[in-house]
């Protein structure tokens, strides 16, 4: 078995997401990817997020029907901040014999080094790096530091290209903010769930309760 890990906070969840998890599975030959929306990202603590379990039913419209993808809601349930070598931890003892990939887009590869325990991430599960719009290109030497030269190797085998998709969740909120058009940059079910929900009806994002 080889598992993908893609972790994110998903708020909402967008094709630029979802393309990549397709790529993946393609060019990296996966069995399955996973959708990890943290509960408290390290880096995005600023930001009140939408309630997790919110952010869960818009990934599961997202991917309705399709068997290769899924959500998982472990970093929901542990709560807290979401560490990346805690959750692959927990994968690795849960599926001592599947293979992970930790998927990301190239932005988050530049700040690997700086993350909580890059070394044991790196040596838990293969980095997949997805080039991403105004993204730098891949600097594998960034990660000398933390990750063998035969795992770096690796890391260049399983480069992964995708049409480049200026979309982000931001960009995303906005739009819903302020009534414009999310055609074609999210799934119409998650489209309609917003409406329904009333989410992401003010510009600030200060409104909403944290997960
Ligand atoms: P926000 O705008 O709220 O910061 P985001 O769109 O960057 O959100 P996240 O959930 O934070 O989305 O991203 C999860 C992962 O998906 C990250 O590794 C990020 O680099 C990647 N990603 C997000 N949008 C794209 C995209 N359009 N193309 C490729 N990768 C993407």
């Amino acid at each position: 078995m080889r598992l993908g890990i893609f972790g994110g906070t998903f708020d909402p969840v967008h094709l630029g997401h979802l393309l990549l998890a397709e790529v993946c599975l393609e060019q990296c030959r996966l069995d399955q990817v996973w959708f990890v929306p943290a509960a408290l990202p390290p880096h995005k603590q600023q930001r009140t997020l939408t309630p997790g379990s919110q952010r869960v039913e818009m990934l599961q419209l997202a991917i309705s029907g399709q068997r290769s993808l899924d959500v998982s809601t472990l970093e929901l349930d542990r709560g807290g901040i979401s560490y990346t070598w805690e959750t692959l931890s927990a994968l690795r003892d849960a599926h001592p014999d599947t293979d992970l990939f930790f998927l990301m887009g190239a932005d988050s590869l530049a700040d690997l080094p700086r993350w909580r325990e890059p070394q044991r991430i790196c040596e838990l599960a293969l980095p997949v790096a997805v080039r991403r719009v105004g993204s730098a290109e891949l600097d594998f030497n960034l990660l000398d530091s933390i990750a063998s030269p035969q795992r770096i190797a690796e890391m260049r085998q399983f480069q992964v290209e995708m049409p480049l998709i200026e979309l982000s969740s931001t960009d995303l909120r906005e739009r819903f903010s302020t009534g414009r058009s999310v055609r074609f940059r999210t799934p119409r079910a998650v489209e309609k769930y917003v409406e329904t929900h009333h989410l992401y009806s003010t510009s600030d994002d200060v409104a909403r309760s944290t997960p």
